[in-house]
């Protein structure tokens, strides 16, 4: 098992200071509240380049690593998992696009989205296909240039925003495995026949997760991005790792965070006479926090770092995100115990932290479906 390299701890540094100093932890707070996006920040990040960092340099990104990436979303996320998903859904899902576009749809979409000016959102799940996400019924049928698509979509976080184009996973072809006859269309959110209509969610408030409904949408043969029938190659490899790391490295920046509020709180609030630190119900509350936040950045750097030597990593990729997840959720419960009253306020931040916990185990694969998923990697040496 590797740490952190002299360079990757410098780097992580300076996400850091960024992220203290130009970006602060009260405007995080703001945007949830006010459920709106984070702008201003998001149009920063884009000037610093950061929104290109991971893609390859033959279309006009950074090359970065998956590794150094998570190690940016780990201190991204710091104040908060829902802002560094502001900044990395998008990303992860354009990264589509240079995997499985032409040259072409990367000419249209890469420059305009490393300048901060386009968006993208991506939209698998739907009623009747949550865990079963191949279950997908909204159809797309071929007639003559585009696809006309019918259907119901849901959960699609940052599908409303301006300049947004979805990513949505479809049916182009009925058979009997579910799998085949799946195809990515690229749908800008303005589209004719659209209706995107905001949940009131009890995390992702900046960005805000829609449901969307498909009434005659005509879809461009050329923007479907890969051939008719590798949707799921598509979304179920590739697309699937990459948001499972950055989530994992988010979550498990976001703990850290909340463990490091509990621990100040704890060394700041007096009661019977002393810092409720001396109590030690609460010192060993607060060093079982840290102890799971370590266990989960140990299991997100090992992802990570296997993912960037394209190692086959579908069990510690599912076992990071499954164990940071769950971690983000333990933590911040306890970091309420901790503060009291006070960690329910919303100017505490804990009380955020937990809402983005309790979403944590279910959105990008539940819990259970990740435990699913590293039982069948496991062999009998
Ligand atoms: C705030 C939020 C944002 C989201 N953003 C997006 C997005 O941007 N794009 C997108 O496409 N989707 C998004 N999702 C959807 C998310 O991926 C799904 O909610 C998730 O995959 C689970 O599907 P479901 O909610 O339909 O639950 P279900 O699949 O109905 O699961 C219900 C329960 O049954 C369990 N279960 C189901 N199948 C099995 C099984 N085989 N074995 C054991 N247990 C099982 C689950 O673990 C869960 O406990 C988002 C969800 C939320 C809440």
């Amino acid at each position: 098992m590797n740490f952190l390299s002299p360079e990757q701890i410098m780097w992580r540094d300076s996400v850091e200071r960024y992220v203290d100093q130009e970006i602060g932890r009260e405007y995080i707070r703001k945007c949830d509240m006010e459920r709106r996006h984070p702008d201003e920040a998001y149009r920063k990040i884009a000037q610093l380049g950061w929104l290109k960092l991971i893609f390859p340099e033959d279309v006009g990104g950074d090359g970065m690593n998956i590794f150094d990436y998570a190690v940016m979303v780990e201190m991204l996320s710091k104040y908060g998992f829902d802002f560094g998903v502001a900044i990395t859904l998008p990303t992860f899902t354009a990264m589509n696009i240079a995997l499985n576009g032409t040259p072409e749809q990367k000419q249209q979409y890469l420059p305009p989205f490393f300048a901060g000016d386009l968006r993208f959102a991506i939209s698998i799940s739907e009623p009747d296909a949550g865990s079963d996400a191949a279950n997908t019924r909204t159809r797309a049928v071929l007639d003559g240039d585009h696809y006309v698509v019918n259907g119901q979509k849901m959960w699609c976080s940052g599908s409303g925003l301006k300049n947004t184009v979805i990513l949505m996973l479809v049916r182009t072809d009925k058979t009997e495995d579910k799998r085949k006859g799946l195809s990515v269309l690229m749908i800008p959110n303005t589209t004719p026949g659209l209706t995107i209509r905001p949940l009131a969610t009890l995390a992702r408030r900046s960005i805000t997760t829609n449901e969307i409904f498909l009434d005659n949408v005509a879809v461009p043969v050329a923007q479907m991005l890969g051939k008719p029938g590798e949707g799921w190659k598509i979304i179920g490899g590739e697309h699937l790792l990459l948001e499972r790391v950055c989530a994992a490295a988010g979550y498990m920046g976001t703990a850290q965070g909340a463990v490091t509020d509990a621990l100040k709180y704890a060394h700041q609030r007096v009661q019977f006479g002393k810092p409720i630190f001396e109590f030690q119900v609460i010192r060993h509350m607060l060093a079982d926090m840290q102890t799971q936040v370590d266990a989960a950045r140990l299991l997100v750097y090992r992802a990570a770092d296997m993912a960037a030597k394209h190692m086959h990593c579908v069990k510690e990729v599912a076992m990071a995100k499954l164990f940071a997840s769950e971690t983000l959720q333990t933590v911040s419960r306890q970091g309420i115990q901790i503060m009291g009253g006070y960690g329910t306020l919303p100017e505490f931040d804990m009380e955020r932290h937990f809402r983005e916990g309790m979403q944590a185990t279910i959105g990008g694969g539940t819990s259970q479906i990740q435990r699913t998923m590293i039982s069948q990697e496991m062999r009998i040496r």
